[in-house]
């Protein structure tokens, strides 16, 4: 059993890693998705889903309705 000193200062989770898409500070014990031609993660950013973002920047290229030509307008 672990003595826990409650006059002690909080431990903060050693830094880790930075999110690809954000650029924020990933601890040890948050909640990531690697980037699998990179090795680099992406945040559970809550409210903005980094993995989401950063997975549509690297797919997508063009968003709109496809003509008859089969190009994007
Ligand atoms: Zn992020």
């Amino acid at each position: 059993m672990t003595y826990l000193d409650r006059f002690a200062p909080p431990v903060d989770p050693p830094l880790v890693a930075y999110c690809a898409h954000c650029g924020g500070e990933i601890y040890a014990g948050d909640e990531v998705k690697r980037v699998d031609d990179g090795g680099g993660f992406v945040c559970h950013n809550y409210g903005t889903d980094c993995a989401t973002r950063y997975a549509e920047e690297r797919v997508f290229d063009a968003i709109g309705t496809i003509n008859i030509r089969g190009e994007i307008d």
